[in-house]
């Protein structure tokens, strides 16, 4: 029983479909297989949920926040240990993770008491005018499987901090993960029909109630930018608002004033973070000519040394790709290189040494010499892939950085303060690391420009996001 809806759990009509452990490939549990009448029971349950829900107070809001957000760290480990087991990330990774979706409801439980309003002077004396903050409704949220718990909670938390009720539709990968999460929310004792979960093998028939459900005032979606793009489009037509967090194509930029030993170093752990499976992955790792050679080595000496496997063995980097068409997918990008003239600085193919062959492993690779001709400069590769790329200047480099249509996050490495200050205004991206290669939390809003997206997540702006503004005019 796998769909959560009206604070109950059901079981649906269509039978239910196997879950895989992508390191392994067995079946590690099953989730139910919802269609539209789920999706119309779980808004319907929604819509019913809302008048009392919008209504309490925030500090009601707040309070079953606050003890989500306990509940959750009570159950880090069991969460992080399933995140592995069905993600495949390793599990200092997936912990970390936990600790990062557990933040939002903590921040969100904070939040929801600062929703205010505002009052505008009139040029009339008999005059008032009044701004409310108000919910925009039932909400329906898409996440995708490369996070599977915070992604979670980087729609819910505001959204259920804003006063809306919502139904969310987890990826196939990954519905135990979504299932665990609302077991969470419903000990908390959020009332019913407050959030709803339907689980899906095949999302299309989800996507299209949301995006044409007379009832559902907001879609929020973070997955790929062609799928993102098409329920946006269709979202439009019903005058939907949509929060987009989509694909990126993150360039990594190392001056010849910073230390190439350093660079490398955030490189290699942002680069290969989630096996590359990462909407904020550096795609195109841009290294000034003259430290190319230091740079290069200390990528390579560590890449090598990095560990495959199944996430909760110890010691791993590198965890299993989600599929078999990922791997292709990182196949295809890999030979095209080679074939139009990169140099393979280390791996380059599938892992399949002893119990590797059962899962979708890649070695992590570094291409050299890569350039504008080839799919990965232009293509997200979403796999533990670093190419490389030289360049001679500032102005050469900032505008080859911005030439792609995602701008999700960027990355620079300077010591030179005025460098660092250029860069991070010029470079059309949501997101600039700075010597830094951790530039997300959830007190900070996190999103993407152009194909990147629409809106944000986290920070204040995440909350703005599930508000409409009301202005009420007095006459006294
Ligand atoms: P995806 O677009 O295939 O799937 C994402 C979600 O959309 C899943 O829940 C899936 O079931 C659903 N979906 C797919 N087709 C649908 C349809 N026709 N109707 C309704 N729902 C549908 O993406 P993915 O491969 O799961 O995720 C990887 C992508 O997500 C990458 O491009 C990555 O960059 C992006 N991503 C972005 C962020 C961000 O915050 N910007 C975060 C994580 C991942």
């Amino acid at each position: 029983m796998t769909h959560f809806i009206d604070g109950a759990w059901r079981e649906g009509n269509n039978g239910s479909f196997d879950v895989f452990n992508p390191a392994t490939g067995e079946a590690i549990g099953q989730a139910a297989r919802g269609g539209r009448a789920e999706a119309e029971a779980a808004i319907a349950a929604a819509v019913r949920a809302f008048p009392l829900w919008s209504a309490s107070t925030a500090y009601h809001r707040s309070a079953l926040l606050y003890k989500a957000h306990r509940i959750m760290t009570e159950r880090a480990e069991e969460l992080a240990r399933l995140m592995s087991t069905e993600q495949g990330k390793p599990l200092k990774a997936a912990r970390n993770e936990v600790r990062y979706g557990a933040d939002f409801l903590l921040w969100y439980a904070e939040e929801a008491k600062r929703i205010y309003g505002e009052t505008i002077p009139s040029a009339r004396a008999d005059q008032r005018f009044m701004v409310y903050r108000q919910p925009v409704g039932v909400v329906a949220a898409i996440t995708p499987w490369n996070y599977p718990v915070s992604m979670i909670t980087r729609k819910l938390a505001p959204a259920l901090a804003a006063g809306c009720t919502a139904v969310l539709k987890p990826a196939e990968a990954t519905p135990l993960c979504a299932i665990k999460m609302f077991e969470i929310l419903e000990e908390a004792g959020f009332p019913a029909g407050v959030v709803n979960l339907v689980t899906a093998e095949d999302p299309a028939e989800i996507g299209e109630v949301f995006t044409t459900h007379p009832d559902v005032a907001k879609l929020t979606f973070t997955g790929s930018t062609p799928v993102g793009r098409m329920l946006a489009a269709k979202a439009a037509g019903n005058m939907k608002r949509v929060s987009m967090e989509l694909g990126g194509h993150a360039p990594f930029i190392v001056f010849d004033d910073c230390d190439p030993v350093h660079a490398a170093k955030g490189a290699g752990l942002v680069k290969f973070l989630n096996t590359g499976q990462a909407c904020i992955s550096p795609n195109r790792l841009f290294v000034h000519r003259s430290i190319a050679e230091p740079f290069i080595a200390t990528l390579k000496a560590r890449t090598e040394k990095m560990k495959i496997g199944s996430g909760l063995e110890d010691g791993v980097a590198i965890g299993p790709l989600v599929n078999e068409a990922a791997i292709a997918k990182i196949e295809r990008q890999v030979n095209d290189a080679l074939d139009k003239g990169a140099e393979l600085v280390c791996g380059g193919s599938r892992a399949t040494e002893g119990d590797l062959a059962r899962g979708h492993f890649f070695a992590p690779t570094i291409l050299a010499g890569v350039n504008e001709d080839m799919l990965i400069y232009r293509e997200e590769t979403f796999g533990p892939v670093a190419p490389v790329i030289l360049f001679d200047n500032d102005e050469e480099v900032l505008e080859r950085a911005n030439d792609t249509h995602y701008g999700l996050a960027a990355y620079v490495y300077t010591r030179d303060i005025s460098r660092a200050m250029k860069m991070t205004e010029g470079l059309r991206f949501g997101i600039v690391g700075v010597n830094d290669i951790n530039p997300t939390a959830a007190a900070a809003p996190f999103g993407g420009m152009k194909n990147s997206g629409l809106g944000r997540e986290g920070g204040h702006e995440g909350l703005d996001e599930y508000l409409e503004t009301k202005l009420a005019g007095f006459s006294i």
